[in-house]
Order: C-alpha cells, then sequence, then structure tokens
C-alpha cells in the first residue's frame, strides 16, 4: 500500500534529551530496588534512551503497602478535614500547571502521543485534580430521623483505606489523575503502579505529591511489572481496594486474583465502540468525528471509535468522506507541534495491529485506505498508516475485539434494530455514539444501547464533572463526577439509642 498521499511530519533536528533514572516513592523516600534490577524506555517514535527505572519486586510492593497501610491506620490523612485535602489537592494542580511542559515531553517521549495532545491532558489532569479538591469539602453521609424518639440513625462515609492503583501506558498522567484526587479526596493512601512503559510521568507527579506537603506513606510509587508488582498489590491482605485501568483480559485476572481476600474491585477496561450514522445525519460533522475518534492517540485508546455502523443510504459517500479526511490528518513527528498522531506503543503491538487488518482482508473485507507500516523520514518503523476497512461484517475480529491502532471499521445497517442488534453486538460496552438531526432517534439509541456513556451528534467530549466508566466486559465501578468519589468511600450505619429506652430481652 502507497503511503504517498497521507500528510505525513518528518523528524526534526535531534534534541538532547535527559535520561531520567526512576525510583520507587515508598514511604516518603526514592529508593532503588533492592535486587539492584533497572528496565529501559526508548521512545517508540525516535529510538533513544529516556528513562531508566528501578525494577520492583515483591520486597518493595511489600513495603509500600505496609507504608500505605500505617499512614492509614494512624490517621496521619484520614483525619485531615476535608477543606484541608481539598487545599493540597488544589496545590497539586498548581504544580502540575507549573510543570506542565516537563511532564508533558516525558509523556510524549515515552508513549510516542504528539506533544501538543499531551499538553492538553496534562492540562486536563489539573483540572480534575481541582474538581476532587471539590469533593474533598463535600464527604457526606446521610441521617435517620423518624426512627422515634429516642432512635437516631446515621450513615457515616468513611475512606475505604488503602488502594492499589494501576495504570495502563496509553493516558500514564490523566487515568492517575481519574484515580489519585479521587482516592486522596476520601481520605484513602495508595499504593501506585504505572505500566512499565511509561513510568516517568507518575514518578514526576510523586515528586509533585511530596513538594506539595503530602504526608509521608499517603502516596506510594512502585515501578515494575503486573507480574510480581501488580500480583502483590492485588493480593495482600493489607489492600482494601484495587482500582484498575488496562485489558479486560487482565481485569477479569484481578477480579480472580482479588476473590481470595474480597477486596473491593473498580475495573476501566476495553471497549470496541460503535458510531451509529442515520440517513439524516450531517454528513460532514460526522466525518470529522469519526476521523478524531478513531486516530485520536492512534487508536490506542479505550474510546476509539473504532467501528462505525452506517445506514446502507449514505455508506458510500459517508466512507469516502472519511478516506478523504483521513489523508489530511498529519502523522508522523511526536514533537512536531502540528501532529495529530504519533507512533505506535511498541513494535509487538505494531503486528498486532496489522494482523487485525489483514486476517480481515483474508475474510473478505476491503482495505480503502492504509493498511501497512507508515515511513516516517528520520523516526523509527513504529508508525501505522491510516486505515479504513470497509465491508466488515459483525463476526470478524476487527468488529468484535479492541484493535488499538489507527484502523476503522466499517459496518452497514437498514433498520433501527439491526443498528442496535450490531451496536450492543460486541462482549464491550464502554461508549457509543449517534448522528441524527431527529431528536427522537437519539434519544432511542441513548435509551437502548449497552454503553456507559453515550454521545449524540459529537465524539468523546469529558468532563471532570460527568461519570465515566463501563458496562459489560468494559468495566466495573464508575470514575470521575460523585460517583469518583463514592467508589472509595464505605457506607457506616450508626444506630444510636437515646435514653434508657431499650426494652430489656431477658
Ligand atoms: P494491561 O491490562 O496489559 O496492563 C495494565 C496495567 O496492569 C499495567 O500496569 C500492567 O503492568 C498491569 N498488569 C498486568 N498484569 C497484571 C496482573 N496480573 N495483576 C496486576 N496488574 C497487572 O493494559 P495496557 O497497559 O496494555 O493498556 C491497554 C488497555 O487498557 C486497553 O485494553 C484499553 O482499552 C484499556 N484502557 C481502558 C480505559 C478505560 O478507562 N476504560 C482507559 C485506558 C485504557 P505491566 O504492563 O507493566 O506489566
Amino acid at each position: 500500500m502507497t503511503q504517498h498521499d497521507l500528510t505525513l511530519i518528518h523528524s526534526e533536528a535531534d534534541s538532547a534529551i535527559e535520561v531520567l533514572d526512576l525510583k520507587h516513592m515508598i514511604d516518603g523516600a526514592w529508593v532503588a530496588s533492592a535486587s539492584g534490577e533497572v528496565f529501559d524506555r526508548h521512545s517508540p517514535a525516535t529510538g533513544q534512551l529516556i528513562s531508566r527505572a528501578a525494577r520492583g519486586g515483591v520486597a518493595e510492593a511489600e513495603a509500600a503497602i505496609e507504608a500505605a497501610r500505617k499512614a492509614f491506620d494512624d490517621g496521619r490523612w484520614s483525619d485531615v478535614p476535608g477543606s484541608e485535602r481539598a487545599k493540597l489537592l488544589n496545590e497539586v494542580a498548581d504544580l502540575i500547571d507549573k510543570n506542565r511542559a516537563r511532564i508533558a515531553f516525558y509523556e510524549t517521549m515515552e508513549s510516542g502521543k504528539p506533544i501538543a495532545q499531551a499538553e492538553a491532558e496534562i492540562e486536563g489532569a489539573a483540572n480534575i485534580w481541582r474538581y476532587g479538591a471539590t469533593l474533598a469539602w463535600n464527604i457526606r453521609g446521610d441521617s435517620q430521623n423518624a426512627l422515634g424518639p429516642d432512635m437516631l440513625g446515621m450513615v457515616l462515609k468513611e475512606p475505604i483505606g488503602v488502594v492499589s492503583i494501576i495504570t495502563p501506558w496509553n493516558f500514564p498522567f490523566l487515568i492517575v489523575s481519574q484515580k489519585l484526587p479521587f482516592a486522596l479526596a476520601a481520605g484513602c493512601t495508595a499504593v501506585i503502579k504505572p505500566s512499565e512503559m511509561t513510568s516517568a510521568t507518575t514518578v514526576m507527579l510523586g515528586e509533585l505529591l511530596i513538594e506539595a506537603g503530602l504526608p509521608t506513606g499517603v502516596a506510594n510509587i512502585v515501578l515494575g511489572f503486573g507480574d510480581p508488582v501488580g500480583a502483590v498489590m492485588t493480593t495482600h491482605a493489607s489492600v482494601d481496594m484495587v482500582s484498575f485501568t488496562g485489558s479486560t483480559g487482565v481485569g477479569k485476572a484481578i477480579v480472580a486474583a482479588t476473590s481470595g481476600s474480597l477486596k473491593k474491585v473498580s475495573l476501566e477496561l476495553g471497549g470496541k465502540n460503535p458510531q451509529v450514522i442515520f440517513p439524516d445525519a450531517d454528513l460532514d460533522e460526522a466525518a470529522d468525528a469519526i476521523v478524531f475518534g478513531v486516530y485520536f492517540n492512534a487508536g490506542e485508546c479505550c474510546n476509539s471509535g473504532s467501528r462505525i455502523i452506517v445506514h446502507k443510504d449514505v455508506a458510500e459517500v459517508l466512507t469516502e468522506k472519511v478516506v478523504d479526511l483521513s489523508k489530511k490528518v498529519p502523522f508522523g513527528d511526536p514533537l512536531n507541534r502540528d501532529t495529530k498522531v504519533g507512533a505506535i506503543i511498541s513494535a509487538d503491538h505494531k503486528a498486532k495491529i496489522d494482523g487485525y487488518v489483514k486476517e480481515a482482508e483474508a475474510a473478505g473485507a476491503k482495505v480503502r485506505l492504509g493498511g501497512d507500516d507508515l515511513s516516517v523520514e528520520g523516526l523509527t518503523e513504529q508508525f501505522y498508516q491510516p486505515t479504513v476497512v470497509d465491508g466488515v461484517t459483525a463476526n470478524m475480529a476487527i468488529a468484535q475485539e479492541e484493535v488499538f491502532g489507527p484502523v476503522l471499521a466499517v459496518l452497514t445497517f437498514d433498520t433501527f434494530e439491526e443498528a442496535i442488534a450490531l451496536a450492543n453486538g460486541a462482549s464491550y460496552g464502554l461508549s457509543a455514539g449517534v448522528w441524527s438531526e431527529n431528536v427522537h432517534t437519539c434519544l432511542a439509541f441513548a435509551r437502548r444501547v449497552e454503553a456507559g456513556t453515550v454521545w449524540t451528534n459529537t465524539w468523546m467530549d469529558g468532563f471532570p464533572e460527568l461519570p465515566f466508566g463501563g458496562v459489560k466486559e468494559s468495566g466495573l465501578g464508575r470514575e470521575l463526577g460523585p460517583n469518583g468519589l463514592e467508589e472509595f468511600l464505605e457506607s457506616k450505619t450508626v444506630q444510636m439509642r437515646l435514653g434508657k429506652s431499650r426494652q430489656k430481652w431477658v
């Protein structure tokens, strides 16, 4: 497949990079691994060494959990008034803003995402910390004052305890910021493990937490792999809750791992998010949102709009518009401010993406655009072309599974019922979208589609005030919004008898 008609941004001059030496943050101290082991992260776009991180083992995971346990049990954070917790969260937000350029740079260098996008994510993350601060002021339970003159019932909200926070590589700073401020607002303590491919910015956040004055041991960071660090964090008796974002497969493994001690689990998992386009839709608006939905973060996004279900009457004209727009999206050097789509996270992952396209083609689907590696002058081989695959049927893997790459699957429908059946016909249920100028069609779709979030005539807007999460195999629980705080709170019922009115049993 030729790439001559795509929009490409070549590499800029070589820039010198300060290679980061990343350590665990345990009980307020930066420590190397007892084993002395480290692992390296190279930029997926340039191949340069970006960071060298301590490789955590069982000892580091256990030490971090013990520190978080002690910090929770002695009340050094849970006893701090909500207003004071809010002050600290706001301070962290301000520090994130102050350090935005540096955080965004390393986010880009480790993940391959475009620099302008990384900066917007870090700015958005700071605002989530500010929103979390408002919740810290508002930890409210309930009361029941109609149980009779001698009884008062109260429901107290208490922090759940020690939380293990495990995050993926695609939005490292944003995702930890969808969890930690809410856990801290609630009064919990935490142990955090970022993906081993993108540890740097979580460590930077740790530095900011210390600078803001978070008491020692309240937040701890352990670097390393799912095995053994994640495994200890999901099975250790001193952990009360696991908050995980990642793949559905690992999410299921975590549910199994935590079942021994029945920990609370909150899971933000994958998606195979459909956008359904009715014939009365504004096709130009829809085409732009479809292109954004599928190529944003190179498609390595739980919310990727990786399949469209389009009415047969407009399928050809819409697909043409999408193909034309796809050619205009600037792919290439993540450090160039005009770039919209950067590198793929790893060579293995790129091969997996390509495998889905080739398999669909072999099964009779038609590759209308792309479907191959992308070569960008001066950069690595870890780029993939914007790809549109037409003639996809519901039984194909490309229609059912997360491709997690810049690949759009196009399916068609005739009737509303058929569109709903196709939209709901995957095991996932994270997000869905509908395009129609008829508000009744939009509402009927929103009611029938199985998804945690529905967008009508738009795609992937997000606000800290609104909850986010999935149904079916896309997850358990909700982040953001008031629900984001609620996840980290436990209810305690208190029944107070007034006076000596209790009837004796004997
Ligand atoms: P993974 O599920 O592979 O990994 C996520 C995290 O879990 C990593 O830190 C990983 O460590 C760790 N981990 C791996 N195995 C275990 C284990 N047995 N116990 C505990 N922790 C473990 O996901 P990816 O990093 O590949 O991220 C991509 C996935 O994340 C996609 O499926 C995507 O849809 C989903 N995602 C969902 C979002 C949502 O909000 N719904 C948002 C963003 C992504 P390591 O890899 O370092 O070994």
